[in-house]
């Protein structure tokens, strides 16, 4: 751990329940890699009051920036000064940017965080590709942001609720340009998610042991890519094994979140040419995975 001195800046994450949160050993092993005279925090809230108090104190104390985590991650949007369009259109805020002089801007860089671990572990770029995300949640809403500014072709979304998915392709439907947004009902996915380029597992189905695998273990394609943005679990969800018996690429959602944590990181130490050390930071998710594993049997499904 870094040594706190009177001129250490602060960071941290903002959420409920927080114990069991990777974010701060993942974000201090960077600070400690770039020699950041920063530390990262976990800032839990009880309620959307406390929440309110915890943004407003960050503008006067020395906060170079914060994460927000689940249930804060749509309240926090009325309680910064300014949203990103990318985090307006997601419908959610997971990092926010502290100005020198108090100024908050809302960002979403989960979105980005998955597209950064599709490339960097699966060589996957959504340009041109047929893509199936499952949910229709925050993190979904994330995902199909970033999947549309990287030009996907045609992005359909499946959910439990078919309403919510409907809503979600309406409200960003407007934003489309030539992407084809679609929702298909979950019964009648079978063609879409087979052909599909890349099937995206935004529910939190497997982050329980024995949650079953959102789509039946049949409707997967040798070559296909899976991501789960579950992680932290102590074995390899449903999802992820049944995609890799069929021969696909299929990959947890822990390279995401080191990513987000990434961006952010790069977004708070703008001016710095460093990036954040993405190998060593994902080597300190994983030590805390570990440590965490032996008395956990889920993870804090907190995407932060
Ligand atoms: P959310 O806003 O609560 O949305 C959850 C979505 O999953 C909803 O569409 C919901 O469907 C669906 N769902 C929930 N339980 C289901 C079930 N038993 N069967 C089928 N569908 C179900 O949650 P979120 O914030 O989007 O997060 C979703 C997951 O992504 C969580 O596991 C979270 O930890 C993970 N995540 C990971 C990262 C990362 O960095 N790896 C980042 C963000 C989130 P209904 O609409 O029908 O309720």
């Amino acid at each position: 751990m870094q040594s706190i001195r009177g001129t250490t800046k602060l960071a941290g994450v903002i959420g409920k329940p927080l114990a069991h949160t990777l974010s701060p050993a993942i974000h201090n092993a960077a600070y400690a890699q770039l020699s950041l005279d920063w530390v990262y925090v976990p800032l839990e809230v009880p309620d959307e009051a406390g929440l309110r108090r915890v943004v407003a104190a960050t503008g006067s104390l020395p906060f170079v920036g914060f994460n927000v985590t689940m249930p804060y991650k749509q309240a926090v949007m009325e309680l910064v000064d300014e949203v990103s369009t990318a985090a307006v259109m997601a419908g959610a805020v997971n990092a926010v940017q502290i100005s020198e002089d108090g100024r908050s801007v809302g960002y979403n860089t989960d979105g980005r965080g998955l597209i950064e671990a599709l490339e960097v572990e699966a060589d996957f770029t959504p340009a041109d590709k047929d893509i199936v995300v499952l949910g229709a949640g925050g993190a979904a809403g994330a995902a199909v942001v970033a999947l549309m500014l990287g030009r996907a072709s045609r992005i359909t979304v499946v959910n439990r609720n078919v309403e919510k998915a409907e809503e979600l392709v309406e409200r960003l439907g407007r934003h489309g340009g030539s992407v084809l947004l679609e929702v298909e009902e979950p019964g009648m996915a079978r063609d879409v998610v087979v052909g599909a380029d890349l099937v995206l597992n935004a529910t939190p189905l497997g982050m329980r042991t024995g949650d079953p695998s959102p789509v039946p273990a049949e409707w997967v394609r040798p070559g296909q890519v899976r991501f789960d943005m579950v992680y932290g679990t102590s074995s390899p969800t449903a999802f992820v094994t049944d995609g890799r018996d069929a021969g696909a690429v299929a990959l947890d959602g822990l390279g995401m979140l080191v990513a987000q944590a990434a961006i952010a990181i790069d977004m708070w130490n703008e001016g710095s040419t460093v990036k954040a050390p993405r190998d060593l930071m994902k080597k300190a998710a994983e030590a805390a995975l570990d440590a965490r594993m032996g008395d956990m049997e889920v993870n804090d499904g907190s995407g932060a």
